[in-house]
């Protein structure tokens, strides 16, 4: 059951993950300044595993042998004709964020945090929230990536078809990304409003409702009392359209100061709230670039369920709230649209994801995690690639339509397994 972060304790590297939750299991870590020294480590190391910024909960960016950071390729370079940045695979957006604003574009979407490498969250199919908006992997329109033998691969949306939709949400295994080129939208602003305490019976008849009542929508939930003890509402600014908070949303009713989703937390590393407009980067995550994102020391897990299962999974999740309450921190609920990315945790199906976010103690999550599973089992869950987990792999495996395309490509790319670490073994190849 835990043979994700089994040996977490144990193993010899001082450089921990960002939550702390293990040492990575090697103390190599290279560190090239230019894609030719990223090639001259490569054909160097018979294996190794690419590090984006650790965030990541498992043991998926963990290498028994060597990991190599790409973090000082950080080159950006906007095409405004074409509506395209170009970014070293070492750029977080936290870094490409303003960047972009600054020369009049934006992204779809955003995670809750910009700490994390765009090459990590893509390598993972990380995501936001909002009905039409597909993973932070979608809006990757061509990559640059070093091969097991040294080589260096280009893959477009345009040129290169499924060969590229199946190395796009790479998970780290066919190659080593140097570049990625990411599509751009006209800047927006953005406003955040949040409401206190949706019943969750609202998402009987409201789900798409309620999750489309803004460009970005979470949930905040303790399980308790059958409610969403908050609401985050991240609509887009239409300038010159008059904007007054609602009084009442399906019930719940609209906060009055900030908040932090944790009750009890300060607001202060939280984005700016109370309907006061601000860039789309300064809104769409949850968490402030010079903070810490979250709570600190903690673990996360994410589900993604069919959407129009949500409820349904709400409710079975629900069952277990006494189980969860002395593990969790919080719960969020999100909405993410479908997409055609082989290993997408949204390949062809619009999801609702359940995420929690628990106290840092293993022992007591890994007993509640396999009851959680087991009462998502019939809406077919497919768990976040980069949070803790005890699903059998067979389970995974059969989540993945395009999964043996994926190994094939993996394999012309990479045929000794180079890049294939313990992680990718079990949940992957192992049966
Ligand atoms: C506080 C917090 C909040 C989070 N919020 C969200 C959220 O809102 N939504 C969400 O979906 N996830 C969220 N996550 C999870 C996070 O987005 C993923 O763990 C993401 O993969 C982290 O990116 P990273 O740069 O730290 O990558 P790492 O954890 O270092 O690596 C992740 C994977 O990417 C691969 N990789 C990294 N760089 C490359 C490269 N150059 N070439 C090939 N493969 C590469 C690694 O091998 C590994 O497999 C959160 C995590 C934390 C800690």
């Amino acid at each position: 059951m835990s043979h994700l972060i089994a040996d977490e304790q144990t193993t010899g590297g001082g450089r921990t993950n960002w939550a702390g939750n293990y040492h990575y299991s090697t103390d190599r870590l290279h560190s090239p300044r230019s894609v030719a020294e990223v090639q001259r480590v490569v054909k160097s190391c018979d294996k190794l595993r690419a590090l984006g910024r650790g965030h990541s909960f498992n043991r998926i960016a963990d290498s028994a042998a060597n990991q190599i950071s790409l973090k000082d390729l950080s080159e950006m370079t906007i095409d405004p004709k074409a509506k395209t940045v170009t970014v070293g695979a070492g750029v977080s957006y936290g870094q490409v964020a303003p960047y972009l604003d600054r020369n009049g574009f934006a992204l779809h979407n955003l995670a809750s945090l910009p700490h994390i490498s765009i090459a990590g969250a893509c390598a993972t199919a990380t995501h936001g929230s909002g009905n039409t908006n597909g993973n932070l992997a979608t809006a990757v329109s061509g990559l640059e990536m070093v091969t097991a033998d040294g080589e260096v691969v280009t893959l477009t949306r345009e040129r290169d078809g499924d060969r590229f939709r199946g190395a796009a949400v790479g998970l780290g295994a066919p190659g080593i990304v140097t570049k990625l080129r990411l599509d751009l939208h006209p800047t927006f602003e953005v406003r955040q409003v949040v409401y206190e305490n949706l019943s969750l019976s609202q998402l009987e008849n409201h789900l798409d409702a309620i999750f489309g009542s803004g460009y970005s929508v979470s949930l905040f939930t303790d399980w308790q009392n059958h409610r969403a003890t908050q609401v985050w509402i991240k609509s887009k600014v239409t300038p010159g359209t008059p904007f007054s908070i609602q009084p009442d949303f399906y019930g719940a009713k609209p906060a009055t100061r900030r908040l932090h989703p944790l009750a009890g937390h300060s607001a202060e590393n939280c984005t700016e709230q109370l309907g006061i407009p601000g860039p789309w980067y300064d809104r769409l995550p949850h968490f402030r670039m010079n903070f810490t994102p979250s709570a600190g020391h903690e673990l996360q897990t994410e589900y993604f369920v069919p959407r129009e299962k949500g409820y349904e999974a709400v409710l079975a999740v629900e069952k277990l709230r006494d189980k969860i309450r002395p593990h969790l921190m919080i719960t969020e609920l999100r909405t993410i649209d479908a997409d055609d990315l082989w290993m997408s945790t949204c390949y062809k199906r619009k999801a609702m994801t359940l995420h929690f976010t628990w106290q840092p103690d293993w022992e007591g999550v890994q007993r509640v995690l396999p009851l959680i599973e087991e009462q998502l089992a019939p809406f077919d869950p497919r768990p976040h690639w980069a949070k803790v987990f005890t699903m059998k792999p067979a389970k995974i495996q059969a989540q993945y339509a395009r999964l043996v395309d994926f190994k094939a490509l993996a394999k012309e790319y990479d045929p000794h397994g180079k890049f294939r670490n313990a992680f990718i073994q079990t949940n992957l190849y192992d049966g």
